[in-house]
């Protein structure tokens, strides 16, 4: 069975809460982060279980100090271990990069190997697509850069097209987060505005659909409240279809995507909120 699934089935019948994707000092792009550790004791505190989901992109692999190198690895598993032994609850997972596999399947490729060597060290794996044509569109400024030579419906297009290739490859994936994050500057104080059309897109909707046909948990990344988009990757309108009758409790997961703790606890009561809904414990509006 998906590890993620029995996750969730488990913590839905303790009735515990999870925020699923946290990042730590671990992730290239957290400046001081925070450690397993800090975050396990606020969670404690607040009623709830994190889980974390630092990046992983294999082209980065032979990068000097990089977290998941051969010679950084060991720190990494030490502190998680370290961070285990004060008996906190927590879940380990990894946030992996898929490439576009016309441009990169040698990446592709790469990933698949290390993450067929390290399953047993993690609770899950989740997937994800960051870039479009080598430029990474989570990050405002190589977005705007992608859009000087590339229309955005051009840009959209090559990004749902990797992650259909990404949902339907053989890479160890128990999850996908934020699926329509192509859309997060699109809306107040972004590079693009918000189209009703994007937050309704037939290729999210065929993306969540194949995650469910094919046992794999979608993630409510609850990220997008603070960004232009103004709702959840999948947008919460999208999701609204899939939550009419009520979906199984293990086919969506909560995750805040932290890159620090005060982010964290601030977005605790939203994560419990929407779990409550995706359980069938508060109505869905
Ligand atoms: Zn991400
Ligand atoms: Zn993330």
């Amino acid at each position: 069975m998906n590890p993620l699934k029995r996750i969730l089935l488990a913590s839905s019948k303790r009735g515990d809460y999870l925020d699923l994707h946290l990042h730590t000092g671990f992730s290239i792009d957290v400046i001081n982060g925070n450690t397993f550790i800090d975050y396990m004791e606020c969670a404690q505190q607040h009623g709830i279980v994190p889980g974390f989901l630092d990046h992983f992109q294999a082209e980065k692999l032979e990068w000097d100090g990089y977290p998941f190198g051969d010679e950084s690895v060991g720190l990494f598993f030490e502190a998680y271990d370290n961070a285990k032994a004060t008996g906190l609850p927590s879940f380990v997972g990894l946030e992996v990069d898929f490439y576009d596999p016309n441009q990169h399947e040698d990446w592709n490729v790469k990933t698949m190997n290390w993450l067929d060597d390290h399953k047993e060290d993690f609770d899950y794996f989740v997937g994800t697509i960051h870039d479009v044509d080598d430029f990474t569109i989570t990050i405002p400024y190589e977005l705007e850069e992608l859009l000087k030579d590339t229309p955005f419906r051009t840009a959209t297009a090559g990004y749902f097209t990797t992650l259909l290739a990404a949902i339907t490859s053989s890479m160890q994936f128990s999850g996908f987060a934020h699926l329509d994050v192509i859309y997060r500057f699109c809306g107040n104080g972004g590079i693009l505005p918000r189209e009703e059309a994007y937050m309704r897109d037939a290729r999210t909707r065929k993306a969540i659909e194949s995650c469910i046909s094919r046992d794999t948990v979608v993630e409510i990344n609850l990220r997008g409240f603070d960004h232009p988009w103004n709702t959840t990757y999948p947008s919460w309108e999208l999701l609204a279809e899939f939550m009419q009758d009520q979906p199984e409790v293990d086919s969506f997961f909560i995750g805040s995507d932290s890159h620090d703790i005060n982010t964290f606890k601030r977005f605790i009561p939203r994560a419990k909120a929407y779990s409550d809904i995706i359980r069938g414990k508060k109505p869905f509006d």
